[in-house]
């Protein structure tokens, strides 16, 4: 199963790539993640693309799609994928068409989580993500049991640079700009689905799985 999750910063995204995987076995691919991880690495990419994401802005699509080119090929994506983060432009979309059907395949389902901008400022702000993990939280709607650990591993929760309301009102206006209209895109395809996003997680997942196993 090859799938896309669309859907503006903190729809949720990666809180459901997350349950896919565990369910289904199939790696979240998150660019964002992949980013901020070559940053902590301190490589030259990962030092350029921090400019950009303190701004709120998109990483330029050649360094996107370069990390996609790369991610798509390694082993664990044979059974499928979950795109958590990309594309977010349209170029990033044909390249993505082009470098799957070199590959011989294609996308099974895109999932598009729509929640509106009103609720996903509170989302954002109040995230926190474990630093050794990765396993997300929010300080009110997914608390972890003892304030700033992580559940799963004991990992100390952190804040992302860029969760804060003046970064996240940039997000907003360039997700409008540059990837809104990703929906139009694959909506013509006919494996496009559009879901509630404001919903609780279970109940969005609930809908994602049915979409899986249809
Ligand atoms: P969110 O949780 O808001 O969806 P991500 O972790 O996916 O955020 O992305 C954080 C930042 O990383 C973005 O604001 C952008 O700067 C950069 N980024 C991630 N994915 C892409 C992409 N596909 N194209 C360009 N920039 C990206
Ligand atoms: P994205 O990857 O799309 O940016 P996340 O999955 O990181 O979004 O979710 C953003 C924040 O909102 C996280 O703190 C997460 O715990 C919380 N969250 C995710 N889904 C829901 C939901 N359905 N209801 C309430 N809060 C949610
Ligand atoms: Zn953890």
């Amino acid at each position: 199963m090859n799938l896309i999750f669309l859907g503006p910063p903190g729809a949720g995204k990666g809180t459901q790539a997350k349950m896919v995987t565990g369910r289904y076995g199939i790696p979240q691919i998150s660019t964002g993640d992949i980013l901020r991880q070559a940053l902590k690495d301190k490589t030259p990419m990962g030092v350029k693309a921090k400019e950009f994401m303190d701004a709120g802005k998109l990483v330029p699509d050649d360094v996107v799609i370069g990390i996609i080119n790369d991610r798509l090929r390694e082993g664990d994506c044979k059974a499928g994928f979950i795109l958590d983060g990309f594309p977010r432009t349209v170029a990033q979309a044909e390249a993505l068409s082009g470098l799957l059907g070199k590959m011989g395949r294609q996308i099974d389902a895109v999932i598009d989580l729509a929640v509106e901008e009103r609720f996903l400022v509170e989302r954002l702000t109040g995230r926190r993500t474990c630093k050794n993990c990765g396993m997300g939280y929010h300080i009110t709607f997914s608390p972890a049991s003892k304030t700033g650990v992580c559940d799963k591993c004991g990992g100390e929760l952190f804040q992302r640079d860029d969760d804060n309301e003046a970064t996240v009102i940039k997000r907003f206006k360039v997700y409008k700009e540059q990837s809104e209209l990703l929906g139009a895109h694959y909506s013509a395809g006919g494996r496009y689905r559009k879901i509630d996003g404001a919903a609780p997680m279970e109940q969005v997942f609930k809908r994602i799985v049915e979409i899986i196993d249809a």
